[in-house]
């Protein structure tokens, strides 16, 4: 089997349910126009799998692991959420779920902001991360998934800012730009985003 047989498969299973994350995708995978239909968990009926890995990696691979498994087609999974080393690295793998109800964008970025507040004495900068780990796995069993990351640095905004993008879009400050991220066009967040990084790698492989 060689790294690459999937492309030969006609159908890449997209393993992810969240909205946001899949119109960046559309977008991203357009631009590599594979010999693959790239479809969308969902669309085959398959629900999100139990993510009950201790890192992003672990998850992505059960994740892809999980759709490829339902579907019997190669799969490919984002396990992507955002770290804050002052908060001991949360809301880390717990991301969509941080303030408890799973994908309540509005009250984990609430809860965000509330436990930053003591913290931001003196007007101090608090910096964050995002952090995508994509997961490919040619069959439900492949002993050999393919791991692209990527990691976007930025800083925790103190309120919101912007109307575009999803998740902690916009509490994340994008240094180099001055804007925050859901301020950003989904073409100008991919160039640079966790994600977009991520998909680089991806192509990069591609090519090899
Ligand atoms: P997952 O679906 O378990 O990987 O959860 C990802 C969660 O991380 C999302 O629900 C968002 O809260 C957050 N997240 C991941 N990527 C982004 C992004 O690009 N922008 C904003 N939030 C993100």
């Amino acid at each position: 089997m060689s790294a690459q047989d999937w492309l030969s498969q006609g159908t890449l299973v997209l393993a992810s349910n969240n909205k946001g994350k899949i119109a960046e995708f559309e977008k991203l995978f357009a631009e590599l126009n594979l010999p693959v239909e790239v479809v969308p968990q969902g669309k085959l009926n398959i629900e999100d799998a139990i993510e009950d890995g201790l890192s992003f990696v672990e998850n992505a691979i059960i994740k892809a692991r999980h759709a490829s498994r339902i579907s019997g087609k190669p799969a490919i999974a984002d396990d992507s959420g955002l770290c804050v080393p002052a908060l001991g690295g949360a809301p880390g793998i717990y991301s969509a779920r941080f303030a408890g109800e799973h994908g309540n964008d509005a009250a984990n970025n609430a809860k965000l902001l509330a436990d930053l507040k003591p913290l931001r004495k003196d007007g101090e900068v608090i910096e964050g991360m995002f952090v995508c780990v994509l997961a490919l796995v040619q069959h439900a069993e492949d002993p050999l998934p393919q791991i692209f990351q990527g990691i976007w640095s930025g800083e925790i905004l103190a309120q919101a800012r912007g109307e575009n993008g999803f998740g902690y879009d916009p509490l994340f400050w994008v240094k180099e730009l001055n804007i925050s991220s859901a301020e950003l066009t989904k073409e100008e967040k991919n160039k640079i985003s966790h994600r977009g990084q991520a998909m680089q790698l991806f192509k990069a492989s591609l090519e090899k």
